[in-house]
C-alpha cells in the first residue's frame, strides 16, 4: 500500500519556525487538515495552502486534537471556509460557544490574548461533527480514526490515518534534531494516570510514522512513545518526591526547570537544543500544571 502523503504546514506561530504546524493531506475531491493553528496564523495557513495549489475553500475536512487555542483557534474560520470540524465530544460545546475557553484563556494570556491568538471564532452546528472513541471518518476515500487520549486535556483525539497518528498534545511536543520530548503540563486537566494509559493505547495501534503538533512527522513511533512513557514516569516521581513539602509555586518552577533541565542533558541534549525547546514551551507552566494535578487530583483521591 502506497502511503498517504502528508504535508506538514509551518504556520510561523510569532515568526517562529517549527513551532506550531497544521497537517494536510490531499485526497479525492479535495483536502483535509489535521489542526488548524490559532486565529493568528490564518494568513500564514492561506498562504501555506496556496503553495499546495489550494484555496482554504477546498478544505472539507478538519480535524482537531483539542481546544486549546494553539491547536483549534482557527476552526472556526475554516468552517466559515465550508470545512466540517471533527472534534472530541466534550470539546464541541466550546466550539460552538467559546466564549468561556476565552475567558479563561484571557486569565492567563491578559492583554496580550489578541496579539497572540488572533480571533477564535465559533463554529456553526451544522459545520459541527463530535466524535466517539474509535469512530472512523472518512474524507475523499481516506480514513481518519478517532483515538479518545485524555490526560493533558480531558477532550483530547489522536487522529490515525494508515501508518501515522496525529498525537495533538498528548505524544509531546518534539522539534526536528536530536530526539528528546517536553511534555506539556499545562493546566487544568493534566492526569498522569490518563496520560500513561493513552500513551499505552497510542503504542498498541502499532504505528510507524508520528506527527506531533509541535512539530512535524517522525518515523520512529515506537521509540517516541516508549521516550514519552519514560519521561511520564520521571516526572511523576519527582512529582511525589517534591509536592509533600508543598513548595511556593514559584520555588516549584524553578526545581521543575533544574530537573528538566537536568533530564535533557542526561538524555544527550546540546544546551542550543535545550534552549529551543524552552523558547517553543516555556516550562513554568507545567510546574503550575503538576501542582494542581497534586493537589487536585493525587490528594483528593
Ligand atoms: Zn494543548
Amino acid at each position: 500500500m502506497s502511503l498517504t502523503k502528508v504535508h506538514p504546514l509551518d504556520l510561523e506561530f510569532l515568526q517562529k519556525k517549527d513551532a506550531i504546524a497544521a497537517y494536510l493531506v490531499k485526497h479525492a475531491t479535495g483536502a483535509a487538515l489535521v489542526e488548524t493553528g490559532p486565529g493568528s496564523t490564518v494568513a500564514a495557513l492561506v498562504e501555506r495552502l496556496a503553495g499546495h495549489g489550494l484555496s482554504p475553500k477546498d478544505i472539507t475536512h478538519v480535524f482537531i486534537t483539542h481546544i486549546h487555542l494553539d491547536h483549534a483557534g482557527a476552526a472556526g474560520w475554516m468552517a466559515g471556509q465550508g470545512a466540517q470540524v471533527h472534534v472530541h465530544p466534550v470539546g464541541a460545546p466550546h466550539l460552538l460557544n467559546p466564549e468561556k475557553l476565552l475567558s479563561s484563556a484571557a486569565r492567563l494570556y491578559g492583554d496580550r490574548m489578541d496579539f497572540l491568538w488572533g480571533k477564535f471564532l465559533p463554529v456553526p452546528p451544522e459545520n459541527l461533527v463530535a466524535v466517539e472513541d474509535g469512530q472512523v471518518i472518512r474524507a475523499g476515500g481516506l480514513a481518519f480514526t478517532a483515538i479518545h487520549t485524555p490526560g493533558h486535556a480531558e477532550h483530547h483525539v489522536s487522529w490515525l490515518l494508515e501508518d501515522t497518528c496525529f498525537t495533538g498534545d498528548i505524544g509531546g511536543v518534539r522539534i526536528p534534531g536530536p530526539r528528546y520530548i517536553r511534555m506539556p503540563f499545562v493546566p487544568p486537566e493534566l492526569h498522569i494516570g490518563k496520560w500513561r494509559q493513552s500513551l499505552q493505547r497510542l503504542q498498541s495501534a502499532r504505528f510507524r510514522h508520528i506527527a506531533p503538533t509541535h512539530y512535524s512527522v517522525y518515523p520512529d513511533a515506537t521509540e517516541h512513545l516508549a521516550l514519552a512513557g519514560r519521561i511520564l514516569d520521571e516526572t511523576e516521581a519527582w512529582v511525589s518526591e517534591v509536592m509533600p513539602s508543598d513548595p511556593p509555586v514559584e520555588k516549584l518552577r524553578e526545581m521543575f526547570v533544574a530537573m528538566l533541565y537536568e533530564q535533557a542533558l542526561r538524555l544527550g541534549l546540546d544546551e542550543e537544543t535545550i534552549t529551543r525547546y524552552e523558547i517553543a514551551n516555556p516550562t513554568w507552566m507545567g510546574a503550575d500544571g503538576l501542582q494542581r494535578y497534586w493537589r487536585k487530583v493525587v490528594m483528593a483521591a
